[in-house]
């Protein structure tokens, strides 16, 4: 997606050869009207699927997912990372480890939200090594119900998230591919064949 390549080279930060600072648009301040067009094209890419949910994971998920679950005319689930006090339901919960905070969290979704009867598309910020993915994907099938794929805004491309979800079946649609952040310079996949 040009809108989001753009905004990843003018406006992110690599902090790393592993890590991207993406806070004044994504993580931090919102640019809404870029985080609707991104959740548009999620909606498009998914609009013949019959999706009944869009779930994503507090906090940074929720911008990107809203129109998403707009235009599918679904509602949104996000997981908690932090149990509520208000949260006196039965819930489904899963672990998941933090790449950017190197710490497990346990993640919960009411079980309230999602029933064998729905057919969920996961959103998510970035994608890396997966975790994140992987403890949605635990979620739904908790709940019996049938993962449609998985939608991402900034997806790695040198870490292993991708294949994981692929080996194990899954569609991953990300937005924008980086195949490199190396000497602070933001390569995405789709322009390694210009560059050679
Ligand atoms: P994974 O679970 O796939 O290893 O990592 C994905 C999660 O870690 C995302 O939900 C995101 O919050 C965070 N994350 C991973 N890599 C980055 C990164 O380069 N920049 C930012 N801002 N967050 C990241």
């Amino acid at each position: 997606m040009e809108l989001l390549k753009q905004a990843i080279r003018n406006r992110g930060n690599v902090l790393s050869n592993q890590v991207l600072k993406v806070d004044s648009f994504l993580n931090h301040q919102v640019d809404t009207k870029l985080m609707a067009e991104v959740g548009k094209e999620f909606a498009r890419l998914f609009q013949s699927d019959g999706i009944t949910k869009v779930l994503t994971i507090e906090s940074s998920g929720i911008a990107p997912s809203f129109l998403a679950a707009t235009v599918l005319d679904v509602p949104l689930i996000f997981a908690r990372k932090k149990k509520s006090l208000t949260m006196t339901d039965d819930v489904y919960v899963s672990q998941v480890y933090s790449f950017t905070k190197q710490e497990t969290n346990d993640i919960t979704v009411s079980k309230n939200f999602l029933s064998a009867k729905d057919n969920v598309l996961i959103i998510d910020d970035f994608l890396a090594n997966g975790q994140a993915a992987l403890g949605l994907i635990d979620i739904v099938k908790q709940a019996n119900a049938n993962v449609a794929g998985l939608g991402i805004v900034i997806e790695k491309s040198f870490q292993d998230g991708r294949q994981r979800l692929l080996d194990l079946g899954y569609r991953v649609e990300s937005l924008a591919r980086i195949h490199s952040l190396e000497n602070g310079n933001v390569t995405f996949v789709d322009e390694l064949a210009s560059i050679k």
